[in-house]
């Protein structure tokens, strides 16, 4: 059982959640966890870096600049501040821009070569002129302007993700719900939110906003041979990475662990100290109910919300070991070793991962190149015929309402496509989530429906003549007006506008993110 304290005198230690583990069995953890340390050297070394510019030049040579970038980008991270091979790697890189046609980051990487120390100095005059092109070409080109999703109305004011059409309702069956506090029209698009987790796969991206380095200058760590940012903006923004440099676990591996991982560094870079974490995870822990804090507006209530994403608190003893390795990962890292100097701490640290490790198994999820665990659009619920169509960009996620929505109506998406057949996807909810669903696809309702009326439709015809699977297919406005006036109704002729609705949006806004 998680969180059980030693004596039930307040103020005892937790209980020992590894005391079962014998010696061998801890040895044979702390030589994984130094064998993963070393095969991702994390020191930095000019040799190490040179080659990996030399194999980059080699790409450049052949025109392979995808692949020259991905070596640039290692040499530089690997490259010892202050050298030569900082300065190359920059010159090279924004060669490698200027033939992805990517002149802002050229002119980036140019400014970062001409600013570093020991660039030789016959680079000088090629990267001026290089620069010089870079402003010909862009002042030539319209600049496009950068899209990016809205709410479709104000935020609500407790909760910015969300907008204030919506609230979070907590019920008598002690559950948290997103509602509705007003008729919601479809097309709107009502919630819009970061992840508060993410672990990427490409090795070649910033540590904190996930822009991957085809798109943007990245800078790299000053300390380790891992990381890199886009800004430093993002690196002084990122307060997790100030804790594990020197020992981070590569991504390319255990996407889930380094989430985990992360979600305990970005508890600790919460408060002053671990006192206040303690004190903070001990209230909550005697709160009876799962009533969700007031507001997500500040970091300490962002954590309140995450920490209560685990409902059971229960220990599942087949994943001890894997918790158990987690944690000495984190007792690993020397800044975070310090601050978990006495025993009663320590004993906090174990409840602690195993509780986030439950979060994370069970509310993750596998998205783009890595593995993510957003606040919100966690706790949305089922449905097949959903009010909401969860959208996945490159650098966002948000949903759009495909159904309009009354008053006071529960907001769900569907975990499976609609168009999966419905026996099969009766199975997978029920093996993947435990899921028996009723929704009005799933349980025909028994209202009846004039179908003439529907096929007689200005908009039905309209949509039905013009569909094609084609991105640009322009019925979207048809598919909102005809779901508009029958969307909260349901009959075969209505689910296929609603499908064509979802696969003309979803294509539209992707396309678009
Ligand atoms: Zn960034
Ligand atoms: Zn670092
Ligand atoms: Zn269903």
């Amino acid at each position: 059982m998680l969180w059980k304290k030693e004596s039930s005198e307040s103020g005892e230690r937790f209980v020992d959640l590894f005391e079962s583990i014998d010696e061998k069995g801890r040895q044979a953890v702390d030589r994984l966890i130094l064998d993963e340390m070393k095969v991702y050297e994390t020191c930095k070394g000019n040799i190490v870096s040179n080659e990996w510019r030399r194999l980059g030049t080699e790409c450049f040579h052949s025109e392979n600049w995808l692949q020259a970038l991905t070596y640039y980008n290692r040499s530089l991270r690997h490259a010892e501040v202050g050298s030569e091979s900082v300065a190359l790697a920059y010159t090279n890189r924004s060669a490698c821009f200027f033939q992805l046609k990517r002149y802002k980051e050229a002119i980036t990487d140019i400014e970062l070569a001409l600013g570093s120390a020991n660039l030789p100095a016959k680079w000088i005059p090629i990267l001026k002129a290089r620069k010089k092109k870079c402003h010909q070409i862009l002042s030539n080109l319209i600049q496009l302007k950068k899209n990016e999703p809205k709410l479709s109305y104000k935020s609500n004011k407790n909760h910015p993700y969300i907008a204030n059409v919506l609230k979070i309702r907590y019920t008598d069956k002690d559950d948290n719900h997103l509602v509705a506090t007003r008729d919601i029209p479809v097309g709107k698009t009502v919630l819009l939110e970061e992840d508060y987790l993410s672990s990427y796969k490409w090795e070649h991206a910033c540590e904190t906003c996930w822009v991957p380095g085809e798109k943007t200058s990245l800078i790299p760590c000053n300390e380790c041979a891992l990381v890199t940012f886009c800004s430093t903006k993002c690196q002084k923004m990122n307060r997790t990475h100030k804790l594990e440099c020197g020992s981070v676990l590569n991504a390319e591996h255990a996407t889930t662990n380094r989430l985990i991982i992360q979600s305990i560094l970005r508890a600790i870079a919460t408060f002053h100290n671990i006192k206040s974490l303690m004190e903070f995870v001990g209230k909550i822990l005697l709160e009876v109910s799962k009533k969700l804090p007031d507001s997500t507006l500040d970091e300490k209530s962002m954590y309140h919300c995450f920490f209560k994403l685990e409902r059971d608190n229960v220990l599942h003893d087949e994943q001890l070991p894997t918790i158990y390795q987690l944690y000495r990962f984190i007792m690993k890292m020397p800044k975070v070793n310090v601050m978990f100097e006495t025993e009663e701490k320590r004993r906090f640290l174990m409840h602690l991962v195993a509780h986030h490790f439950n979060i994370v198994m069970e509310h993750s999820y596998d998205l783009r190149h890595g593995k993510v665990l957003p606040l919100f659009t966690s706790r949305l619920g089922h449905s097949c015929a959903a009010n909401l169509m969860l959208i996945i960009g490159n650098d966002y996620q948000f949903c759009i309402t495909c159904r309009p929505v009354k008053k006071g109506e529960m907001l769900c998406y569907s975990y499976l496509p609609i168009t999966m057949p419905m026996e099969k996807r009766h199975a997978a909810l029920k093996l993947g989530f435990k899921i028996t669903c009723k929704c009005d696809d799933c349980v025909l309702p028994t209202l009846p429906i004039d179908s003439e009326l529907i096929t007689l439709d200005t908009d039905y015809r309209f949509i039905m003549k013009n569909y094609t699977s084609n991105v640009y297919c322009p019925v979207e406005r048809e598919c909102i007006e005809f779901l508009n006036k029958f969307g909260h109704l349901w009959s075969s002729e209505i689910r296929s506008i609603y499908i064509i609705y979802l696969t003309t949006t979803y294509s539209l806004h992707s396309a678009k993110y």
